[in-house]
């Protein structure tokens, strides 16, 4: 496993070992599969107040026998619905135009369903709308205003604006550094764009990891039943319309009950090139090891960049993509392109949730430090 998260990151990251979630006996099938959680990082950091994270709070539903997809949209509720995560629900980093718009995916291995919506606005909670898509309809992704349409019949509250201050600040800081004269050419302003972001990156302005920022968090019941879920707000300062991998089945995430489940989080349309959570589970299913099947998946992306804008000097994608992995045997690995301090999952397991160094198919020095 790297070893490039600093223990003082680490820590910060909400590393360390917790104390185990919930004092609920664990229940544990008779051919003893042991519940566990695996989260991208922002998984254990995040409470929104209360007592757990998404990952204590999912392995708690599970541990007390409930159904496994149910305890993932638990978890992942809690980060949608903290201002404090801008990368998810409530308070994300709106598109160019400054307003909010989300995308979600659920999969359940055992019903062989998914649902999904994207573009989603007005809605906290874009999990639970992929649910409903799954459970009350014969479809698997709904987008936009219908989507909204959607979650408004389901008894969804819809709200006009989902920005908080932190958010809504964020973006005139944006859109003040990349539009003084309203409008630059598409080349210079696209890079215009970029640049203001990166800017605001290295002043401490915006969280790295949630210019990107996802939270893809995936379990194993006690019955041996695996699902996976991802909700975002996605890139931040996007075309409006532009979806990304993680409502994308087979992208952003992917589920076979027999086999395990893959999601991401980082660079989407790297990964919607590759439909990687697909391929990952394929690799899981001729017997791979998490961890090796994730290295497949990362290499492919690496290999298929060939755009010049997309390089750094030293001809590696300027971009970071992290993958998260788990197995029906209770196997997990995080693997990233780049190893490094942002480059970290989260797992929960009844010794309790921790955070771990992502294992890195290039070592940071090898790219510059980019979000993931
Ligand atoms: N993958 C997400 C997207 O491209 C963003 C992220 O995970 O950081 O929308």
């Amino acid at each position: 496993m790297a070893s490039s998260l600093s223990r003082r990151r680490f820590v910060q990251l909400g590393g360390l070992v917790a104390a185990a979630p919930a004092a609920a006996p664990v229940v544990r099938s008779r051919g003893g599969t042991r519940p566990i959680v695996i989260a991208s990082a922002n998984g254990h950091r995040f409470r929104h107040g209360g007592p757990r994270t998404c990952v204590e709070e999912a392995f708690l539903h599970l541990s007390r026998g409930g159904d496994v997809l149910d305890a993932l949209l638990a978890g992942v509720r809690i980060l949608e619905l903290d201002p404090e995560e801008t990368g998810v629900g409530y308070g994300g980093l709106p598109n160019a135009d400054g307003v909010v718009q989300l995308d979600a995916a659920v999969m359940h291995g055992r019903l062989r369903r998914a649902g999904a919506v994207a573009c989603l606005e007005g809605v906290r909670t874009p999990s639970a709308v992929a649910r409903a898509v799954m459970d009350h309809t014969d479809h698997q992704l709904l987008v936009g205003r219908d989507a909204q349409a959607f979650a408004r019949r389901m008894g969804f509250p819809i709200e006009e604006d989902l920005n908080t201050p932190t958010s809504r600040r964020l973006w005139l800081e944006w859109r003040r550094r990349i539009d003084p004269e309203h409008w630059l050419d598409p080349a210079r302003r696209g890079e215009a764009g970029e640049r203001a972001a990166r800017q605001m990156l290295a002043e401490g302005l915006l969280d790295p990891h949630s210019f990107f920022g996802t939270v893809f968090c995936g379990g194993l019941s006690a019955r041996g039943e695996v699902a996976a879920a991802t909700s975002t707000s996605g890139l931040a300062w996007k075309i409006p319309g532009r979806v990304g991998d993680s409502p994308v089945v087979g992208a952003g995430l992917y589920v076979d009950g027999a086999v395990g489940c893959a999601g991401s989080t980082g660079r989407g349309e790297a990964n919607l090139y590759h439909l990687s959570s697909f391929l990952i589970v394929e690799c899981l299913r001729q017997g791979m090891h998490p961890k090796d099947a994730g290295l497949v998946a990362l290499r492919r992306i690496r290999e298929g960049v060939t755009e010049k804008r997309l390089l750094n000097a030293r001809g590696n994608p300027r971009f970071n993509v992290t993958f998260y992995i788990l197995n029906t045997r209770g196997q997990v690995a995080g693997v990233s392109l780049y190893a490094g301090p942002h480059a970290a999952f989260a797992v929960c397991t009844e010794q309790g949730a921790q955070t771990l160094p992502c294992e890195g198919l290039l070592g940071p020095d090898e790219g510059p430090e980019v979000p993931a």
